[in-house]
Order: C-alpha cells, then structure tokens, then sequence
C-alpha cells in the first residue's frame, strides 16, 4: 500500500481519535510516510496501522498514536535544538526534524542508525544527525537540548539527561519498573528545578546500558 490520499486519511482520523490534534504534528505525520521505515519488513503493508511493529535488533517502531502524542507533548518550535534518544527506525527522528531546527538522535545499535542514516539521506532530511552510543548519557557536547525525547523506558528520568536540559525546556519519556506498565512523563525544567507531569500510560521496549551487538 502506498501513502495515497486514502490511506492518508484514515491514518489521520486514526491519529485525531486517539488525541493527537496538534496541527503542526499532524502535518508532519502526513509528510512522513510510515512505511519507508519499514520497508521490506513482512509487516510492511500495516504500516498505517495504529500499531507498534517489529524492526531489526529485536526493537519496535512505535505506535503512530503515541508517536503523535509524544510529538505533540514535547511542544517543539522551530528554532529548537532537539535530542531524541532511541533512534530505531528512524520515525520519530523523521517527524521532529519537520518541526525542530536541529536533531540529534542516538542509539545503540550501529544497524538501527545506518539504516535510519539511509532514510534520513533519502528523503533529504539534513538537520539530523544520528550517533551510535548509549544515550543514557545524553549527548554532552551538544548539551543544552531545547527538548529531549526518550524513546525507550527507564526506572527513572536518568539523570545526565536531566541536566542536558536547557532551562524552560521539556522532555517527555517513559517511565516504569517492569516492562509492561510505564507511565509517559512530562518534564519541565524551570530556574527553581523540575515539574513532573503524569500523562497516560504506555509500553516501551527497556532503555539499556552499553551498545547493542548489532
Ligand atoms: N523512536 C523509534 C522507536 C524506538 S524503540 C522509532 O521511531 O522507530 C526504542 C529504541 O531505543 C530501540 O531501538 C533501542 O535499541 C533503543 N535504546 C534502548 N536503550 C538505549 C540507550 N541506552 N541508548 C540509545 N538507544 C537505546
């Protein structure tokens, strides 16, 4: 199936019923075609389905849903300077760099971010750059992030990244001991510290130590 008008349009009204109605979001995400992402998966031509999929490395593209609804959360504006970590496919990466100046993405398998580099270069989108590295320790020479996304669950918002977070800025992430019930979290760093903000409940794949074999 191609990202023709029909499937563009349930794919939207999918999005806008499950909450995501931010519309510079949303018209990212029609932009970016989900597919291209994981083409030549056997679980290509449900790309457009409001359902995480298996990717290389034992890894998941996430949900389009909550792709939109973290999107939306980070509350991204066009001069920022934005650090994701949990490349995987390249996806989320894709639709922030619609609506950020700069992206820096970080993951910890080589063959996640050569074939997300690929993709990247594919559709000319030149303001991420994509590192292998463990991303639990932020990206320091880089630091501050306007917005940092985290797209893997950690026990708790680690603490480097915390600190790689510009005064004013916000970043969103799941939080959970068990890999099965995690709660996304917002945070926002003022002058005075960090505000917490529970937002609903989610399902990553765990935020691990060291790089991947792969
Ligand atoms: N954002 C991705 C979904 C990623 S799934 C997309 O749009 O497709 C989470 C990813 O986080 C996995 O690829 C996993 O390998 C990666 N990951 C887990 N722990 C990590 C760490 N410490 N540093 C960097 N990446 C990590």
């Amino acid at each position: 199936m191609s990202f023709d008008a029909e499937a563009k349009m349930q794919f939207l009204f999918a999005l806008r019923s499950r909450g995501v109605t931010d519309a510079r979001t949303l018209r990212a995400m029609e932009k970016i075609d989900r597919a291209r992402f994981i083409s030549g998966s056997v679980f290509a031509g449900r790309a457009y389905e409001d359902m995480p999929l298996p990717i290389a490395c034992g890894q998941t593209i996430s949900q389009p849903s909550v792709v939109g609804l973290m999107t939306q959360a980070l509350e991204v504006e066009e001069r920022h300077k934005v650090l994701e970590v949990g490349t995987g496919s390249g996806y989320q990466a894709a639709i922030l760099s619609l609506l950020a100046r700069r992206v820096y993405t970080v993951e910890r398998y080589r063959r996640l971010v050569d074939g997300a580099r690929r993709i990247f270069d594919e559709l000319s989108l030149t303001n991420i750059t994509a590192f292998t590295a463990d991303g639990s320790h932020g990206l320091p020479e880089q630091a501050p992030f306007d917005r940092i996304i985290v797209t893997a669950a950690a026990e708790d918002p680690p603490g480097p990244l915390l600190a790689q977070l510009r005064i004013g800025g916000i970043m969103v992430l799941p939080v959970g001991q068990s890999d099965t019930v995690q709660s996304l979290i917002r945070v926002r760093r003022s002058e005075d510290g960090f505000d917490y903000e529970e937002l609903r409940t989610v399902r990553f794949v765990p935020l691990m130590e060291g790089l991947g074999r792969d």
